[in-house]
């Protein structure tokens, strides 16, 4: 692959960073275009998951010994790098979760089913992924609570006077995806979570497809929950994070019991341990906090800025060369400052399925399916569709093979 740099990123630079992107699939280098679902992880994280694992493996925060003060150490630095990151206040609202599902989850049990009840509404929004929409829809099933979305409109994004009809005072939770995993589409979310806040409504932004790939300040966004999954970020898998606003988090109950979480116990009661690890019961992912804090520094080394700049650009460049195809129909918004770094389409008289296959004989590795968005391909009225998704270490070259994979794709089916 040639030399690029594309915005002012030294691509190839980078892709040394990850033999996994030197692979060959079917006798070809693989071109690996499914970064929304899981991003390749570079060597400096191996490398401190490793450290850990050889030098200062040991559990945290029980032991006297030097090797567990070690990992306590590291284990606790983590929440404070990535507290860092996202502008959050410090590690008290910074809690490692194991992927942004178990954050969605850990609000809904633990604010949701104490909180709701019927006559009070939860607003989701059409385009939000499985992991907020099903953990919602069944906490409004046990509370009473009716659950409402946000209408997506023809252009892909977010009828935001629908959003202002739908919330209103009886409005307990609004629960928006910052960037969607299908459209591309990134929301308003600042303004959301203001119309929420106007109606004394909390609001909770699952940023899996926001954070990896552009500066997030959860204060800016004045969000009460944000959630994260390591996976996505060039981080390792088993680690998400959820952030919470301290007074949120010091009123709500534990949604784990069990070691760690606790101060005292007696035969008869518990009290709780102080944020985060209130949250954290049980051994925790230490290697994993260990890799996403590598994944963080990593990111913030190449810059946020930089990374979403390079995102959008690849995402320009796929979007015309598939628009210019002719025969595909693409979802989400066109090129711009509200599109991220992917692109869902469909080859005319070609199941998503297929093209996959076939681009996986060309090595190209997208995703077929529905995302874990299943509404909202049924309001496309499309069963599924096909995604190819961006990271910082992809080339304009990725996508021509990808545009030559359909053009084969193409072929074969006429
Ligand atoms: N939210 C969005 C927007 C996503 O894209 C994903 C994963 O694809 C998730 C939530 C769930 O992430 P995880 O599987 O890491 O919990």
């Amino acid at each position: 692959m040639s030399q690029q740099n594309v915005g002012a990123l030294e691509v190839e630079r980078i892709r040394d960073q990850f033999p996994i992107l030197e692979r060959e699939v079917n006798g070809q280098r693989v071109v690996y275009l499914d970064n929304a679902a899981t991003t390749q992880t570079p060597d400096a994280v191996v490398d401190a998951m490793s450290d850990y694992y050889r030098n200062y493996n040991s559990n945290v925060h029980r032991g006297i010994h030097h090797l567990s003060q070690e990992a306590s150490i590291a284990y606790e630095d983590a929440h404070d790098r990535v507290a860092e990151f996202i502008n959050a206040d410090g590690r008290e609202e910074v809690v490692f979760t194991k992927n942004t599902t178990e954050a969605e989850n850990l609000v809904a049990y633990s604010w949701g089913l104490n909180e709701l009840g019927p006559g009070d509404r939860i607003v989701l929004t059409e385009m939000e992924h499985h992991a907020s929409l099903v953990t919602w829809q069944q906490i409004g099933k046990r509370t009473g609570a009716d659950v409402e979305y946000v209408r997506v409109t023809d252009e892909g994004r977010l009828d935001m006077d629908h959003a202002r009809e739908l919330i209103t005072d009886d409005t307990a939770m609004v629960s928006a995806v910052h960037v969607s995993n299908t459209l591309g589409t990134v929301n308003p979310v600042s303004e959301l979570v203001e119309i929420a806040h106007d109606h004394d409504a909390l609001a909770f932004i699952d940023g899996a497809q926001a954070v990896p790939n552009r500066p997030v300040d959860v204060k800016a966004i004045d969000a009460d929950f944000y959630a994260f999954s390591g996976h996505k970020m060039a981080g390792p898998t088993g680690i998400g994070v959820l952030y919470g606003k301290e007074h949120l988090l010091e009123e709500m109950e534990p949604y784990l019991y069990g070691g760690d979480m606790i101060t005292k116990v007696t035969f008869e009661d518990a009290t709780w341990n102080e944020l985060p690890w209130k949250f954290e019961a049980g051994t925790p992912q230490i290697a994993e906090a260990v890799g996403l804090r590598a994944a963080v520094d990593w990111l913030e080394e190449i810059g946020m800025d930089r990374i979403r700049a390079h995102e959008e650009e690849l995402a320009r460049y796929a979007y015309e060369q598939l628009a210019a195809e002719g025969d595909v129909e693409i979802y989400g918004p066109e090129p711009g400052p509200d599109r991220g770094g992917l692109v869902s389409f469909n080859l005319e008289g070609v199941h998503a399925h297929d093209l996959a296959s076939i681009m996986n004989d060309h090595a190209v590795a997208i995703r077929a399916g529905d995302h874990c968005t299943q509404p909202l391909h049924d309001k496309l009225g499309v069963a599924a569709s096909a995604r190819a998704s961006f990271y910082v270490y992809n080339t304009e070259a990725e996508i021509d093979a990808l545009v030559e994979a359909i053009d084969d794709a193409r072929q074969l089916f006429s």
